[in-house]
């Protein structure tokens, strides 16, 4: 379980098209209800994200 400010640099760095990992560019992937996931292309890092415009919530995939 990710702490509130653990939730809230990933939240800010997702928001900006960033991986919060390596600061690549994500790349967007499936969408499933209210839900994204996102992929950074340089390191492979994957997290679900909603609502996808404006993120309020993330759950780190890998
Ligand atoms: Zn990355």
């Amino acid at each position: 379980m990710l702490s509130d400010r653990e939730a809230e640099m990933l939240i800010n760095s997702l928001r900006m098209d960033r991986c919060p990992d390596c600061q690549h560019h994500l790349q967007s992937g499936a969408r499933g209800g209210a839900a994204q996931i996102l992929t950074c292309t340089h390191c492979g890092a994957s997290f679900s994200v909603a609502p996808p415009r404006y993120i309020t919530f993330v759950r780190r995939l890998k």
